[in-house]
């Protein structure tokens, strides 16, 4: 029998539960929505460009080509299927690799080609004949430290001559040592103390400074800090890239303390919406009439994957064991899973290995998922108050103008509440939400 999520509550679920998943820490989310988009995030709005010093140049390029990499570091780039700049890209890559050096602060939502853009740059801007580093990333976490890492050595695939190091916690280096590799990837308490207190490589030969992600890193207590250390160190005439997800205040104070006289370059966010969204409720009876509409639905649609969010861990366990005895290929991403099993979890979902994606609230927002074609609330969206979450609802359901197909969200609903709550997204986005025949499902196709 399903359970009860909570003694005396409805099984839309209630705020508050024990068994609710918080969504993830900043860093994890970004983490995770690296780990599951499978490409670029495409974006309408138009680049704006600001700069300071009004002689600084500004190019765009439409093609790797026009940039004159190195040969090697060129194939790199195509054997990785990039075909054409991003749209940050064509703006800031010139930038990037101009002589002399420019700063730059860049702000575009995670997906739109921020670190395929400072990767190159780093790459092409190392000389590999000089052992020594020249190019420093500072990265929030491990993960995403090893994530940029690993961008690098596929762009760098035919330069075997640049050499990478991550300065990362479990990285031990023998005392005295200097370092030879030409580019280091690091978390900043790390690099604090290979570079300041160790002396393993020298901060004023560093000509290129990164810095990723620093939405995250600022939410991290002592980062910014310690990203000041290092950046005291370094030389005037070295090159500073900031980039950050977000445009908050905070954040752009903490970047104008970095890096002087920047060009700043920014791709605002694309609104979410319903446009392109076919809504509908399927009436139910009980958590038993919720899965057999699942299954129904699941039985009939076979393009794309689907994501399936339910409130509690609890609910969601109980649907992943229900539909695996019933044969179909289900994953899990709940709370309880470590930050290695989430990421295991999801490159399955992005190489297609499961077609169903069951989660909790540690996913509801801010993640792109293309492939993603339906998504089923088992449980609407409810604040602490137990009203409708119509924010969550349209990070969930929503798309940016990107995608050409339509997609599909359908709601299950089990008591007078949860019908409450759908009226009151109906109402919230002025967009009516078609009862659905779970028995007849084929007209959603
Ligand atoms: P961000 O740093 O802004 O999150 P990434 O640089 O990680 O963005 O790029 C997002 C995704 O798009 C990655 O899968 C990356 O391999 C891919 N990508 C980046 N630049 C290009 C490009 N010019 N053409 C095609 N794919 C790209």
């Amino acid at each position: 029998t399903p359970p009860n999520d909570a003694e005396g509550t409805p099984s839309s679920g209630g705020g508050g539960d024990e068994d609710e998943d918080k969504p993830v820490s900043p860093a994890e989310r970004s983490l995770l929505q690296k780990i599951i988009r499978k490409g670029l995030v495409e974006n309408k709005n138009d680049i704006e460009i600001q700069r300071k010093d009004p002689t600084s140049p500004l190019y765009s390029v439409k093609s790797f080509e026009a940039l004159h990499l190195k040969p090697n570091l060129l194939k790199g780039v195509f054997q990785m299927g990039f075909n054409a700049p991003s749209k940050i890209q064509e703006s800031a890559l010139p930038l990037l690799l101009a002589d002399p050096p420019q700063n730059m602060i860049a702000q575009s939502q995670s997906g739109t080609g921020k670190t395929a853009a400072f990767v190159l740059a780093m790459l092409s801007r190392v000389d590999p004949s000089k052992n020594y580093t020249q190019a420093l990333c500072l990265s929030p976490t491990y993960e995403l430290a090893i994530q940029t890492g690993e961008v690098a050595a596929k762009m760098a695939q035919f330069c075997p001559e640049i050499k990478i190091r991550y300065a990362v916690r479990g990285e031990e280096v023998p005392r005295g040592t200097k370092l030879t590799e030409h580019i280091i990837i690091g978390t900043p308490g790390k690099v604090v103390d290979w570079a300041i207190k160790f002396r393993f490589f020298d901060l004023s030969k560093i000509s290129v400074f990164v810095l990723d992600e620093a939405d995250v890193m600022i939410a991290t207590q002592g980062h910014q800090d310690q990203s000041f250390r290092i950046h005291k160190a370094l030389s005037r005439s070295c090159q500073m890239m900031f980039f950050s997800a977000t445009y908050e205040h905070d954040v752009m104070e903490f970047a104008e303390a970095i890096v002087t006289n920047p060009v700043v370059i920014r791709l605002k966010r694309e609104e979410e919406s319903l446009d392109n969204i076919k809504q509908y409720y399927v009436q139910c009876k009980n958590q038993d009439e919720k899965y057999q509409a699942i299954a129904n639905i699941y039985g009939v649609v076979t393009i794309g994957q689907a994501m399936i969010f339910c409130h509690t861990r609890k609910t969601a366990q109980w649907l992943v064991e229900r539909m695996t005895k019933d044969g179909h290929a289900v994953a899990l991403l709940s709370g309880d899973l470590t930050v290695e099993q989430r990421i295991a979890v999801l490159d399955r979902f992005r190489e297609g290995k499961e077609k169903v994606l069951i989660t909790t609230n540690v996913l509801s927002r801010g993640i792109d998922v293309e492939q993603v074609t339906i998504v089923v609330n088992f449980d609407l969206p409810i604040d602490l108050q137990r009203r409708a979450d119509c924010e969550t609802y349209l990070h969930r359901i929503g798309r940016t103008g990107r995608f050409g197909k339509a997609g599909l969200a359908i709601n299950l609903i089990d008591s007078p509440e949860s019908m409450d709550v759908l009226k009151q997204i109906e109402q919230h986005f002025g967009r009516k939400i078609n009862l659905l025949d779970a028995d007849d499902v084929d007209e959603i196709e």
